[in-house]
C-alpha cells in the first residue's frame, strides 16, 4: 500500500483544487482498505474515503487529516447471468462498458460520469432519467473496525443525489452487485454513443471541473436558473462559470477553492433575490471543519 506525507489533494480532484492531506493511504486490494483503516485509526486523525475526486471541492490549506484514496485501484469484477459485481474503485464508465459487452442493459446512463463504484453509490449518480438506485442489488461494505455489512437496495435509502453512506461515513463501500436486464450489446453501446454525445455537446470538456455544482430544485434545473441570472462567465480568479452550461464551474489555470466558495456564494445569492429559489450545493466541500 502505498502511504504519501503532505500529498497535494489537487492531484486526486478533478477540479484539480485542494491543498495538502498530511496522509494519504492508497490500498491496492480489499485486505489493504482494512489495513489501511486499521492505520488510519492509529494516526488518530480523521479520516476520509475518496473515489475519483469526482464531486470534491478540498480546501486550499489543505486536511489535518488520512485520506484513505482508492480512485485506480479496487478494481475486479465479475458477471454472472444478469448481475454484475465490481469493486469499489472501478471507474464508471469502465464498469458501463463491460455491462454492455456482456449484453447487459441499465447502465446506459452512467457511461459519460467520470466517478468510481463506490462514490457513485453514495451519491446515488444519475443521468438520462435513470440513477444508481435503479440497478443496485446489494452492496458489500465495511465499517471502521473493517466488519462486513452487506447492506440491499432498501438499506441504502438512495435519494436524489444522496444515500445513507453521504449521511453516516461508517460505512465504508467495498463492492457493488448490480442486477441488469439482458439486451442486444450493440444496441446498448449505441445508446451509450449517444449519451457521450449529447455531453459533448452539451458540457464543457476542455477545462477541470466537479460535474453539476448544484442540485436540480424540484421541477426545475438549476443551470437554467443560472442562465437566467445572467451568471455565465462570471468570473472569480480562475474559476469561472461555464459558457457552456451554467450549473458547471470551470478551472481555467490556477483556481482556488476561495475562487470557487466566491462563485458558488455569488451564484446562490443573486438566484435566491431573482428567483426565491434556494439552490443546494451537489458537490461536497471538504474542509477540517466537516471531516
Ligand atoms: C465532467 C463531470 C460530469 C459529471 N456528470 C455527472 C452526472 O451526469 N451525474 C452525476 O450524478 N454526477 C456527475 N458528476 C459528479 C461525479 O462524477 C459523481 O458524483 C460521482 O459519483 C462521484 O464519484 P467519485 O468516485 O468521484 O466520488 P468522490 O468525489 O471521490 O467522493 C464522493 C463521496 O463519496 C464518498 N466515497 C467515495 N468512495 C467511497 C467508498 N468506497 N466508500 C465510502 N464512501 C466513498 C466520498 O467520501 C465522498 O463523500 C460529474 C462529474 C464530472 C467531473
Amino acid at each position: 500500500m502505498k502511504r504519501k506525507e503532505q500529498e497535494p489533494m489537487h492531484n486526486h480532484t478533478t477540479w484539480r483544487i485542494g491543498g495538502p492531506v498530511d496522509v494519504m493511504l492508497q490500498p491496492e486490494t480489499i485486505e489493504e482498505l482494512q489495513e489501511a483503516l486499521r492505520e488510519a485509526k492509529t494516526i488518530g486523525k480523521p479520516y476520509y474515503i475518496i473515489g475519483a475526486g469526482s464531486n470534491l471541492l478540498v480546501a486550499d490549506e489543505g486536511l489535518r487529516a488520512t485520506v484513505i484514496a482508492l480512485g485506480g485501484a479496487l478494481c475486479k469484477w465479475s458477471v454472472s447471468g444478469n448481475t454484475i459485481t465490481a469493486e469499489a474503485g472501478l471507474p464508471l464508465p469502465v464498469l458501463a462498458r463491460k455491462a454492455a459487452r456482456a449484453g447487459l442493459s441499465g447502465l446506459e446512463f452512467a457511461a459519460g460520469i467520470p466517478g468510481s463504484v463506490g462514490g457513485a453509490v453514495v451519491m446515488n449518480a444519475g443521468a438520462y432519467q435513470s440513477q444508481m438506485s435503479n440497478v443496485i442489488s446489494e452492496v458489500l461494505c465495511c465499517d471502521q473496525d473493517g466488519n462486513l455489512i452487506t447492506l440491499d437496495n432498501e438499506a441504502c435509502e438512495f435519494g436524489y443525489r444522496n444515500s445513507r453512506f453521504k449521511k453516516d461515513k461508517s460505512f465504508i463501500i467495498l463492492s457493488v452487485t448490480f442486477c441488469l436486464q439482458p439486451g442486444d450489446a450493440e444496441a446498448i453501446e449505441k445508446q451509450m454513443g449517444h449519451n457521450t454525445a449529447a455531453r459533448i455537446d452539451k458540457q464543457p470538456t476542455s477545462y477541470p471541473n466537479a460535474g453539476s455544482v448544484f442540485k436540480n430544485p424540484h421541477g426545475d434545473a438549476a443551470g437554467r436558473l443560472i442562465d437566467q441570472i445572467g451568471a455565465k462567465g462570471w468570473r472569480q480568479g480562475d474559476a469561472m462559470v461555464s459558457e457552456k452550461h451554467a450549473n458547471f464551474i470551470v478551472n481555467v489555470g490556477q483556481a482556488t477553492c476561495a475562487d470557487v466558495l466566491a462563485l458558488i456564494d455569488r451564484i446562490k445569492k443573486t438566484v435566491l433575490q431573482e428567483t426565491g429559489i434556494t439552490l443546494e450545493e451537489e458537490i461536497l466541500y471538504l474542509h477540517d471543519e466537516n471531516l
